[in-house]
């Protein structure tokens, strides 16, 4: 990565000095990218994903339970004679395509589903009671694969190596912060990821520089009081009064301390205490979520989210311990893109869809996507897919919905969009190196 940084800061200064775009397509890339979408639209390659996703689809497994998930990519990379890694955090799967030597570029795809109960009748439903790929990720990994499928017939025009990261643990796990402590992407420069985007038509997509989504974490809270009889409140300590007057307190903290020109977002969406008419609880748990476009903004938050919950606890004679689960879900940074791959990304998808269907101007979510762990280490860039189904007037169900259902005519763009963008980078990566160099020895 340092030697990349070093030539690639060269790189910048001399193309400051000439004036010209860090990117410029060359007709070569603009042929792969057309070619691309052809062969993913191909039965051979549509087919063979439509069947991996349903099959990952009838099986979803939750965050590092992705055993069965991970097989079945490491049955597909074998029959590709694609070299991989694995296991990497815990189910994770790291494939090898091109020179296998410098530069690396990445692709990302998460495998984890979520404990939702299926509602959609249909032949490949989830057959998991209470779990279902409600956040597209069964697609993210057919598309991946498709992408894999592709890159591999044109392994030889590859000017270095694609890295395919097949990620456990998005939903919360951070999937991504295990694969990086794990090594497996030390030489990687740039990374490109996807979602699924229920409310956009197949054929478009949508992002844009900067920051697209929040970073976040979560909290709970144990507010002890001491429990009795409901109807003789005075030889008791009230712990479910504590705790309402702590909600009410930690909804200060954004509207009285926050710019309200810099988004943040606290909500305390969890609330458990007492069972009964006429008993007092010993305590109330109460927990929730925060979430704002900095980590140093987060990591104020998550101070006054404990000072206040101890402060107010103790105003009504309770005790309070807060925990903000660093090991087990991990805060995660907000998800900002790369200026430069921004600029590449426009050109690439807009030579493959048509510049109209290229959102440039993506509306910034309050949402956390842990694809952000890379972009603190790696230049990386994340988009939105479309994969709207049915007509335009029919009701969107959204990520997360029990009855979402994905509409598999996108599956082919998100194939195409992975190799494009990674060929592009490293045909790019090649020609700016030899620019560099040429400038270096002219001088
Ligand atoms: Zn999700
Ligand atoms: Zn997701």
């Amino acid at each position: 990565m340092c030697s990349f940084k070093k030539w690639f800061h060269l790189f910048i200064i001399f193309h400051a000095l000439a004036a010209t775009p860090i990117f410029s397509l060359t007709d070569s890339s603009d042929q792969h990218s057309t070619n691309f979408l052809d062969i993913a639209k191909k039965a051979e390659v549509f087919d063979w994903m439509v069947k991996i996703r349903r099959k990952i689809h009838e099986n979803p497994e939750l965050g590092y339970e992705e055993f069965k998930t991970s097989e079945v990519i490491r049955a597909e990379l074998d029959k590709l004679s694609i070299p991989y890694q694995h296991p990497v955090a815990v189910t994770g799967v790291i494939g090898f395509i091109g020179t296998g030597s410098s530069p690396f570029v990445a692709l990302r795809a998460d495998m984890d589903a979520l404990p939702v109960q299926e509602m959609v009748e249909w032949e490949h439903k989830s057959k998991v009671a209470g779990k279902m790929h409600a956040c597209g990720h069964d697609a993210h990994v057919a598309m991946l694969l498709g992408a894999a499928k592709i890159l591999k017939q044109h392994e030889k025009e590859i000017h270095g190596t694609v890295v395919l990261v097949f990620q456990p643990a998005e939903e919360g796990g951070g999937g991504a912060k295990k694969i990086l402590d794990g090594g497996a992407l030390n030489n990687v420069t740039a990374i490109f990821g996807l979602h699924v985007l229920p409310t956009i038509p197949v054929g478009e997509v949508s992002s844009k520089a900067g920051a697209v989504l929040a970073g976040g974490a979560d909290f709970e809270a144990i507010i002890r009081g001491k429990g009795g009889h409901a109807a003789i409140p005075q030889l008791s300590i009230d712990p479910v009064v504590a705790a309402s007057n702590v909600v009410i307190s930690l909804q200060n903290i954004v509207s009285r301390e926050a710019d309200p020109l810099d988004p943040q977002v606290l909500t305390v969406s969890k609330f458990q205490g007492g069972g009964t008419f006429n008993v007092i609880p010993d305590s109330v748990t109460i927990g929730g979520t925060f979430r704002a476009f900095s980590t140093e903004r987060l990591e104020q938050l998550k101070q006054r989210i404990e000072q206040v919950i101890i402060g107010e606890a103790a105003v009504q004679r309770c005790n309070a311990s807060v925990n903000f689960f660093d090991e087990e879900k991990p805060l995660y940074p907000p998800t900002i893109n790369d200026g430069d791959l921004h600029k590449l990304f426009v050109d690439v998808a807009g030579n493959l869809l048509g510049i109209n269907n290229v959102i440039t101007n993506m509306q910034p979510d309050m949402a956390s996507e842990d694809f952000a762990f890379y972009q603190e280490v790696i230049a990386g860039y994340y988009f939105a897919l479309g994969m709207k189904n049915g007509s335009a007037d029919e009701p969107v169900q959204p990520l997360h919905s029990p009855y979402l259902v994905i509409n598999e005519d996108g599956l082919p763009y998100g194939a195409a969009l992975h190799a494009s963008l990674v060929t592009c980078y490293l045909t790019k990566y090649q020609h700016n190196i030899a620019k560099v160099e040429g400038k270096h020895h002219d001088q």
